[in-house]
């Protein structure tokens, strides 16, 4: 046999035929047929024997060529088939699904929440205002004078000579009683900022203030509703408390203590063995506030506390660092996520 094969028309007809293949069941006998053990290729093979000499290292060459091509296009095609198969096939519908992870709200913003919450109950407004505040909202109006120690510089963030990180929310309140018509309830919540850092203080932390301005408002309305709340945050067995303190916006002023929830009053390590744990301070709107804001005092009379959230938050998730609460550590927040 001369070397009469062509190697062209072979190489057409394998493409053509690899083309066609549309998934493995229909490749794999074009395959057979062309690369397989009995097949063309080896065929051809074979048949070197009958060619002339001189034709015969030509010949193989050619031989080679084909085979190396159909080769590649099969498995070009394989590789085609495998990548739509990747697509439709590999959708298991039947395999559990992955649920994806759910946040949960930081146990300061359920805090704050829970007490807006106890008192928009009883028709207080809920409240918000700067956090750079003047001097005079911060300090002048609330009846802390200039050379009053709680301007000290070490516990003041300035930011300007007479605008500082506001160090309590009682601004929001001065705010609210120039803008807003009397009688006022209102709860103030937010940020506050001081000069101070360790395990149980923050430079940044949060307060909510509470004010009530109305005629004939007294201090029996202000145990009353303090109670209420303290028992909606720690259950309603809980009592209060309440030892003679100073404030400079209020007159008389007053630190509130509610009954230990641990040891229901007995004594333990919680409540330092008293009884009692200190939450908040609170009295009857000082005079001079109301004067600062144009409020006549002996027309209205009103009354105001502020609870820092940390401690209430450490308080009723057992949290002993005040850190923690910054930190944005999944572990911790993660473990929130079971209280709605
Ligand atoms: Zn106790």
């Amino acid at each position: 046999m001369q070397n009469d094969v062509d190697f062209e028309t072979l190489k057409t007809e394998a493409e053509k035929e690899i083309a066609s293949a549309t998934n493995m069941d229909s490749l794999l006998p074009i395959k057979g047929k062309w690369i397989g053990k009995d097949g063309i290729i080896a065929g051809l093979m074979g048949q070197i024997r009958t060619v002339a000499n001189d034709q015969k290292k030509q010949y193989g060459a050619s031989v080679n060529a084909l085979k190396t091509h159909i080769t590649e296009k099969i498995q070009e095609k394989i590789s085609q088939i495998e990548d739509s198969r990747s697509a439709v096939e590999w959708v298991d519908l039947s395999l559990p699904g992955i649920r994806p992870k759910a946040g949960s709200l930081h146990p300061i913003t359920r805090v704050i929440r829970q007490v807006s919450s106890i008192f928009e109950k009883m028709g207080f407004s809920v409240e918000s205002g700067p956090e750079i505040e003047t001097e005079f909202y911060n300090f002048e109006a609330l009846n802390v004078p200039a050379h009053h120690p709680a301007r000290d510089t070490q516990d003041t963030f300035f930011v300007t000579q007479d605008r500082v990180l506001r160090t309590q929310t009682s601004g929001i309140q001065i705010r609210t009683m120039q803008a807003a018509s009397l009688p006022l309830r209102m709860i103030a919540p937010g940020k506050v900022f001081r000069v101070d850092h360790d395990a149980t203080h923050s430079p940044v932390f949060h307060q909510i203030e509470g004010l009530m301005v109305d005629k004939d408002v007294h201090f029996g309305h202000l145990k009353y509703i303090l109670r209420l709340m303290m028992r909606e945050l720690f259950g309603q067995e809980r009592e209060v408390r309440f030892r003679p303190s100073f404030f400079p916006f209020t007159e008389p002023s007053a630190e509130m203590d509610v009954s230990c929830f641990q040891c229901g009053g007995k004594g333990c390590k919680l409540c330092k063995h008293t009884g009692w744990i200190e939450v908040l301070g609170c009295g009857m709107v000082d005079p001079n506030v109301f004067l600062a804001v144009n409020i006549d005092p002996d027309v209205y009379s009103g009354w105001a506390f502020g609870i820092g959230v940390e401690r209430i938050a450490m308080m009723q998730y057992g949290i002993s660092d005040i850190r923690a609460f910054y930190e944005n550590d999944v572990r911790f927040l993660s473990q929130f996520s079971f209280v709605i």
